[in-house]
């Protein structure tokens, strides 16, 4: 069943080099209860673990079952000792903070053997450990532990138990207990080889092996034994496998050992989480105020439309003319055939009072057309109209707060109003247009223009005209046409072109909205070293993880896990870690915006390409940073890892 030839296997530290075998030969068939024994340090473990495909030999052939092993792969060497072997350490190698089942059930795992599902609690029940189901190995003694690594050893049902001083670390109790399980199973049919130094053990066994110095002295057969019986050639080895494993099996109970993982360092965990969870906190929360940001400008652009131009004199102007704006430019401005109306606007602060309420405000002096341009008509009550405007009527429509300031749930038209203590009718109320970062743009009081100018502010020019463009395609051919028109009729000379301004509305708002968002990348970008901080405050995590779980890697190695298992395990842990962080981040950072909002009436917007965007980036960066560890883990030689202090 097995037989090795010529095995060198040498151990170099520093330059001294150490042969541990020196040219053993050995064939054990199938049935066979081995011990091999020899004084310390005469290689017995090495044979045993190279016997068990945990390590290599330096040269020399290994035929298991016929089959040359020397050229096999990682994964093959995983096959090997996940289906035909079943190893049994001196210092037990269980899972610590792991439960007796659980620890048994790990070979399934690897072996994705679904048909044995049932063998963990019979296997516990068959070494005697029928009550210990759910102890962890700190509540269990010796004894009791190495026959939890037993009945691990026999999950898959493998051909040969290899067991490496079972019972060096027990009392003479258990050694018998043990000893007497090992010889049962050997009954059962099982091959057997066990490495002990005790003479008495050893004596049990149907042949001794006998090493000294990495040679074997002996190698006799107890002459009651029967004849080894020749039993059928094993199947072929599936060494390609993992025999129908189906992927999202595994995949789940990778998940499910992550979570084990995560919960049983839990600070540790939450520590790292904390990392990517402000880092995407601070994302979100980033994000969405640049976007509220943005909304709340363009709102506010795009409630003048794209079709309007705005004209107004530019008094910080340095060519000592003073352009001011009257009825008559309004009415040169509309003979332009582009133009489809215009308003007049004279704006000023006011202080307004209804009873004993008071409210500063700002009145917007007008014509009705304006409330038009801007898709502002009263929603409740009516405008002015174009007769009031010219006969200077105390006449005013009031913005959404004022009424409700002011008036609270009262009916406010009809009723009168103190604007800078001149009594004005109410005779309507705007729709509300909701506020933004830096106004509130429902405080306001429209009232015709000529009486804002005359009875308000003593004004006897228009401080803009707001200009309505019949079609968009038209605004830039009507903007230099109403410039012309300016300085032909205010005789402006070349040097004082610039005692005016002319704003194009779609011109403005492209701007704005380029601000907002070289804005929000900026912040964002900010924003995301923090998680790329965090990103690698997992890494870190996972290192020390990694060198602290060395012994934990080899045990899964020795029970059949490929690197490949190691490998995806310790990704998977990294990206559940930073994708829960992510997504306490995604409610941390969408709950600091929301307070934000309310606290200082920021215009927030949540987007869902934002809460994705975090998403993705955190699991990227599990990913990323997780790959690393993940490598260093899975590359670990398996009885180095075994042996790691
Ligand atoms: P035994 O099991 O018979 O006590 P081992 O097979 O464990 O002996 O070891 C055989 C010899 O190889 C010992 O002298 C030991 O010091 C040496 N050895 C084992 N493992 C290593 C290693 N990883 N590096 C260097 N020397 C080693």
């Amino acid at each position: 069943m097995l037989e090795v030839k010529n095995l060198v296997k040498t151990y170099s530290s520093g330059d001294v080099a150490f042969r541990a075998l020196d040219d053993v030969s050995l064939k054990i068939e199938e049935g066979e209860f081995v011990a091999i024994m020899g004084p310390s340090g005469s290689g017995k473990s090495t044979l045993l673990h190279i016997l068990g495909f945990l390590d290599s030999p330096d040269s020399g052939a290994y035929l298991f079952n016929g089959q040359d092993t020397s050229k096999f792969s990682d994964t093959q060497y995983a096959a090997l000792r996940k289906n035909y072997i079943g190893f049994v350490f001196q210092q037990f190698h269980l899972l610590p903070r792991t439960t007796s089942i659980n620890n048994v059930s790990l070979p399934l795992i690897y072996s994705g053997r679904k048909d044995l599902k049932d063998r963990p609690a019979k296997m516990l029940t068959d070494v005697g450990l029928g009550t210990k189901f759910y102890n962890m190995p700190n509540e269990l003694s010796g004894g009791e532990r190495q026959r939890v690594a037993i009945a691990r050893s026999l999950v898959n049902d493998p051909e040969v138990i290899m067991a490496d001083e079972p019972t060096g670390n027990l009392d003479s109790k258990s050694e018998t207990e043990i000893m007497n399980i090992l010889l049962d199973l050997n009954k059962k049919g099982k091959t057997v080889i066990m490495v002990t130094h005790e003479e008495s053990l050893g004596l049990q066994a149907k042949r001794v092996v006998r090493l000294k110095d990495g040679k074997i002295i002996s190698d006799t057969r107890k002459a009651t034994t029967s004849p080894i019986k020749k039993s059928p050639p094993l199947p072929s080895l599936p060494l390609n496998d993992n025999h129908d494993v189906p992927q999202t099996a595994q995949f789940i109970d990778y998940i499910r050992q992550s979570f084990q993982m995560i919960f049983s360092n839990k600070v540790r965990s939450f520590l790292s989480m904390l990392g990517i969870m402000i880092g995407v906190a601070t994302v979100v929360a980033m994000l969405a105020l640049g976007a509220g940001a943005k909304k709340s400008i363009s709102d506010s652009l795009n409630q003048m439309g794209t079709n309007m131009l705005s004209i107004q004199p530019d008094h910080r102007n340095e060519s000592g003319v003073q352009v001011t704006f009257t009825l008559k430019d309004m009415t040169d401005i509309l003979t332009i055939p582009y133009v489809k109306r215009v308003a007049p606007l004279v704006n000023g602060s006011v202080m307004l009072i209804v009873g004993n309420k008071n409210l500063s405000s700002r009145v917007q002096g007008t014509t009705p057309d304006e409330a038009g341009m801007r898709n502002s008509m009263p929603t409740y009550g009516r405008m002015f109209t174009i007769e009031e405007s010219q006969s200077r009527s105390k006449v005013a429509v009031i913005g959404s707060t004022v009424a409700s300031e002011l008036f609270g749930s009262e009916d406010p038209v009809g009723k009168s109003i103190k604007i800078n203590r001149i009594n004005f009718l109410i005779i309507g109320v705007l729709p509300v247009l909701g506020g933004n970062s830096f106004q509130d743009r429902d405080n306001v009081v429209m009232i015709p223009v000529n009486t804002a100018m005359y009875r308000l502010f003593g004004k006897t020019s228009y401080d803009s005209l707001d200009i309505e463009i019949s079609q968009t395609d038209q605004v830039s051919e009507a903007q230099d046409q109403v410039s012309q028109m300016i300085i032909k009729k205010h005789g402006l000379t070349p040097e004082q072109e610039n005692a005016f301004r002319i704003m194009n509305m779609a011109e403005l708002q492209d701007t704005v909205k380029k601000t907002a968002n070289s804005l929000t990348f900026l912040l964002s970008f900010i924003a995301s070293l923090s998680l790329l901080v965090g990103g690698i405050g997992i890494m870190n995590i996972m290192l020390v993880s990694v060198t602290e779980r060395t012994r934990e890697i080899g045990i899964r190695k020795a029970i059949g896990a490929r690197k490949r298992d190691v490998m995806m395990q310790f990704i998977t842990e990294a990206i559940i870690m930073t994708f829960s962080g992510g997504l306490m981040g995604i409610i941390f950072g969408v709950s600091i915006a929301f307070i934000l909002s309310k606290l200082a009436n920021w215009v927030i917007v949540v987007t869902p390409s934002a809460v994705f965007l975090s998403t993705a980036f955190s699991v990227s960066i599990g990913l990323i940073f997780g790959i690393l560890p993940a490598k260093k883990a899975a590359n670990l030689n398996t009885i180095d890892a075994l042996r790691y202090e």
